[in-house]
């Protein structure tokens, strides 16, 4: 069965990603409004009735901005962590959630899912690593740094989609009050491309073919081109050639036309041409 992954949204406006397996489908955070998720998915041929269930990464807006709502309108299972849920408060209430605590796993439909901390300044931020068929994918977006158990929850994946948040020569160009500079660029803030660049190094160091996804440029003090050529820069430095990068992006207003979706067949012929 092919597994397809779609970015319907990334970064500090909205954060969206679908995984598809056959008739199956989750949705990882929701930080776009409950129509634009509704559009979204009806321009893929899905429905939000389609879905198995919604992950909350964390309880920031431009993850959970519609998460309750979508949740209860639908009777959609939401999954997070207690402290996430708690932090949502009353936006959760009479939603159908389901606790999912850090380090657990969880089968959801075809969809084995772990949760693992990342440090950010949320009440209890995740990362996910999630196997289905036989392909993983592992997700970090929204961490101001990064640890070994991050580093190990990421290496066995396929598709790596973590965030290249901020270049570090444009941070401090960007129009933000400087406490907000500090917040972003602090160790519970955000990556910027050379710490993702030494992430990925880190992660890639046994040679293997992976794909990578660049998450969370920001607006401000980020584009495509700074975020690919940063990381690259690391990259090469530390001699890993093996990952192929595609920075998302920010909104996939025209989803139908212009999303960047990753599929599993593609991996398989990769695997074929470098095996
Ligand atoms: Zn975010
Ligand atoms: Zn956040």
């Amino acid at each position: 069965m092919t597994v397809l992954v779609t970015s319907l949204a990334s970064g500090s406006s909205g954060n969206a990603l679908l995984l598809r397996s056959g008739h199956k489908a989750i949705l990882i955070d929701c930080g776009l409004s409950m129509r634009a998720i509704e559009k979204q998915l009806s321009w893929l041929g899905l429905q939000v009735t389609d879905l198995c269930a919604l992950l909350l990464t964390h309880e920031h807006h431009d993850h959970a901005m519609s998460a309750g709502r979508l949740a209860r309108r639908y009777q959609l299972p939401l999954v997070c962590n207690q402290e996430t849920a708690a932090a949502l408060g009353d936006d959760l209430k009479d939603a159908p959630v389901e606790f999912l605590s850090v380090n657990q796993a969880a089968q959801i439909g075809p969809f084995v899912v772990r949760s693992f901390p990342i440090p950010h300044d949320a009440a209890a931020p995740v990362g996910y690593r999630i196997a289905v068929e036989d392909v993983t994918i592992g997700l970090a977006i929204d961490l101001g740094s990064w640890t070994e158990e991050v580093v190990a929850n990421l290496r066995p994946a396929d598709l790596l989609i973590v965030e290249a948040n901020h270049d570090r020569e444009l941070l401090p160009m960007a129009p933000y009050p400087w406490p907000i500079r500090q917040r972003i660029g602090g160790p519970l803030g955000h990556l910027d491309n050379v710490q993702t660049g030494e992430l990925l190094y880190q992660v890639a160091a046994d040679g293997r073919q992976r794909e990578v996804w660049l998450a969370h440029l920001s607006e401000q003090a980020n584009t495509k081109q700074r975020a690919l050529r940063g990381v690259e820069r690391v990259l090469k430095l530390a001699g890993v050639t093996k990952l192929r990068l595609t920075a998302l992006p920010r909104l996939s207003g025209h989803v139908r036309r212009g999303a960047v979706v990753w599929s599993s067949d593609n991996l398989l012929q990769q695997c074929e041409l470098f095996g």
